[in-house]
């Protein structure tokens, strides 16, 4: 049967976190190490990760069938190209005994760290009152891997066909295109990575005297490039035809992207940094190439986003005499017969029930198309040190020991980019309300 390797070599734009599932004293989420220490992304959330977005792209292209999972219908086999590819989505489902295995097997990325890891905290902040949501004691930290860090994607297919070749590759350079992202926190700015090189080799047929010598190489860990024979301008040339097939076809997404300009100073607090320095906030600072620069994080984006959004959406509501929960729901508001009870605390975990909000931005139970980045300094602040004192109500002085300094950067500025898989036009239209108030 015919087999070929691929290999992709991947760069990290934005930081990186695969959860272990472990904590330590010094984190909540570490970084997933295998026993001999390296840093991997399971093989199992690589696929994962390439599936999900397969499921989406081969189903939009034109004479491609749609997979069951889209649809909901569980009790039958799915003959979709993702199933075909990937292995089927439902195994138990249906009586036949030509049962798909996946063709593709991927094998666990390795990271070839740049600037080694960090530590980053994730503060949970209540939407409504834009604090931290210390009630629900929602600090947590997380290990992430630094910008710039080399991956190696590897995959062996067996059994291929030409198109699904061409699938393939036109599925590997969605992974350049960001709309694959790899690891945890990925809808709030990590595990963006751009795509560098892809090569591919064919396996011989061998004959069986020739087998014994392939098996024998298999014990090496380069078996991939010894192996095989290079397919000269494989993914160049599979790309072409996937472009001229699918001319047209009905994938929809929204890229947003550009520059973010401060006009004034910019503050993003990092306790870590803080408690190293001697004032009370100090900026989050990221290690890009050897130099420390601040960064805006996707999910301090993301909830400056979702405030406006939903700020204008419930004074729509409102005048039109709707009540403002009907288009967000209330964080706060967790009791059993309290209107706008918050979609996360909800006990039908079922989709398509939470406020609109909650479908665009996700919600505890449901993700979300919307994918924001985190944004890399492009032009460096100066920093600079501001005094505050609290002033006594009462007195109208300066209120005894709450006098604190914070470490500002003064107009900064980052490039942002912005992701939305199939966006429905309500959607867009309301984001693109809050992105130009
Ligand atoms: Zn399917
Ligand atoms: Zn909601």
């Amino acid at each position: 049967m015919d087999r070929i390797l691929l290999a992709a070599n991947l760069t990290l734009a934005t930081q990186l976190h695969v959860g272990s599932g472990d904590d330590s004293p010094l984190c909540d989420a570490m970084i997933y190490r295998r026993p001999d220490s390296a840093l991997i992304i399971p093989g199992s959330s690589v696929a994962g990760a390439l599936r999900g977005r397969a499921t989406r792209l081969f189903s939009s292209l034109r004479g491609e069938k749609k997979c069951l999972s889209l649809s909901g219908i569980t009790d039958r086999e799915c003959d979709c190209p993702t199933c075909a590819m990937f292995g089927n989505i439902y195994p138990d489902a249906g009586s036949s005994n030509n049962r798909l295995s996946a063709k593709i097997l991927v094998h666990d990325m390795e990271i070839q760290l740049a600037d080694g890891t960090s530590i980053r905290d994730g503060v949970g902040i209540n939407r409504v009152s834009r604090t931290s949501n210390s009630a629900a004691a929602a600090k947590y930290d997380y290990e992430t891997v630094a910008r710039g860090a080399q991956l190696v994607l590897r995959m062996e297919a067996t059994g291929l066909t030409d198109k699904e070749e061409v699938l393939l590759a036109a599925l590997l350079a969605e992974i350049g295109e960001g709309r694959i992202r790899f690891g945890g926190k990925s809808s709030r700015g990590l595990g963006r990575v751009s795509l560098d090189n892809v090569a591919a080799w064919r396996l011989p047929q061998c004959t069986p005297a020739q087998w014994t010598q392939f098996y024998a190489l298999l014990t090496s860990d380069d078996w991939f490039l010894q192996g095989g024979q290079e397919i000269a301008n494989w993914f160049s040339r599979r790309l072409e035809e996937a472009r001229r097939l699918f001319a047209g076809s009905d994938d929809t997404f929204l890229i947003i992207s550009g520059t973010l300009r401060f006009k004034e100073g910019f503050l993003t607090k990092e306790s870590f940094l803080t408690v190293e320095s001697p004032y009370d906030s100090f900026p989050l600072l990221v290690t890009e190439r050897g130099k420390r620069r601040t960064c805006l994080p996707g999910s301090s984006l993301r909830g400056v986003l979702r405030f406006q959004t939903e700020r204008i959406g419930r004074t729509l509501a409102e005048l039109n005499n709707l009540a403002g929960w009907l288009v967000a729901c209330d964080p706060l508001a967790a009791g059993e017969s309290e209107p706008g009870r918050s979609c996360s605390r909800r006990p039908d975990k079922k989709n398509g029930n939470e406020c609109l909000a909650c479908k665009l931005f996700g919600s505890m139970h449901a993700g979300s198309r919307l994918k924001i980045s985190d944004a890399w300094e492009i032009e460096a602040g100066k920093f600079y040190l501001q005094d505050y004192l609290a002033v006594d109500r009462f007195t109208g002085g300066g209120s005894e020991g709450k006098k604190f300094d914070s470490v500002y950067t003064y107009r900064p500025s980052y490039y942002i980019e912005i992701l939305f898989e199939e966006p429905e036009a309500w959607e867009l239209g309301w984001l693109l309300l809050t992105c130009g108030t």
